[in-house]
């Protein structure tokens, strides 16, 4: 956190340096993101990603959408719009934020963004299945979302019962697991891990992780064995 002096902002372990939550998802034919943080640039000149496809969006708080300027990257390499799915709330919150970007008159070389609606239904991203989850943010609703065997929710602290069964069967989950103590907003580590064994996924991050959250290391060491605090850069492979 900017201008923290706490032990954790003060490491020297890159696990505990931090950037703001979001996913990329590939295939052999399809790259997606979830969310444009604004540290979104770093994020992807750091890990070379040439080839973007879509951006879904799961709420419009500034710290999942902050980034989307930087879309027109890949606008200027593929010479197509970018694709950007987001439900109605996140939508209006970008023609408001971002309202340079679907002014009539453009100004020449701003983001070229096509928005979809994100249907209640699974739907495809190129060759990506993509099932919507709704969960509850305190008052507002976002989309947490399964790929396949992979499930991502983020800014959550309540998933009602029929959306928790969408999580059934998932071989990886990665949940928002904000700190220790209770929040408003946020499930709390202990809210995490209860939810993650409700689900029975073998295989469980945590990520939205507060400097609040205590080290990287120490907390993996009080976690279940299936359990784990995700990092920046982690990647992993599903068949
Ligand atoms: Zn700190
Ligand atoms: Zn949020
Ligand atoms: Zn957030």
């Amino acid at each position: 956190m900017i201008a923290c002096n706490c032990a954790v902002c003060l490491s020297d372990n890159s696990k505990d340096k931090r950037y703001r939550s979001s996913l990329l998802v590939q295939s052999d034919t399809t790259s997606l993101v979830v969310d444009t943080t604004p540290d979104f640039r770093s994020q992807m000149l750091q890990h070379q990603v040439k080839k973007l496809d879509a951006v879904l969006f799961t709420h419009p708080h500034k710290d999942h959408v902050a980034g989307l300027d930087d879309i027109k990257a890949y606008n200027y390499f593929h010479q197509q719009p970018m694709k950007v799915y987001a439900n109605m709330l996140t939508q209006s919150a970008l023609k408001r934020e971002f309202s340079y970007i679907f002014d009539e008159n453009k100004y020449p070389g701003v983001p070229d963004v096509e928005l979809i609606e994100i249907p209640e239904a699974s739907f495809l991203v190129g060759d990506i299945p993509v099932t919507p989850i709704w969960v509850w943010h305190l008052k507002m609703p976002v989309l947490g979302f399964r790929f396949g065997h992979f499930t991502y929710i983020t800014d959550a602290n309540r998933i009602e019962p029929e959306q928790q069964r969408k999580i059934l069967g998932s071989k990886v989950l990665v949940l928002n697991a904000l700190r220790k103590e209770k929040h408003l907003s946020h499930f709390t580590l202990d809210e995490a891990v209860e939810l993650a064994k409700q689900c029975q996924v073998p295989d469980v991050y945590f990520t939205h992780i507060s400097h609040q959250m205590g080290f990287h290391q120490a907390i993996n060491r009080e976690l279940p064995s299936s359990m784990q605090l995700a990092y920046d850069g982690l990647s992993i492979s599903l068949d």
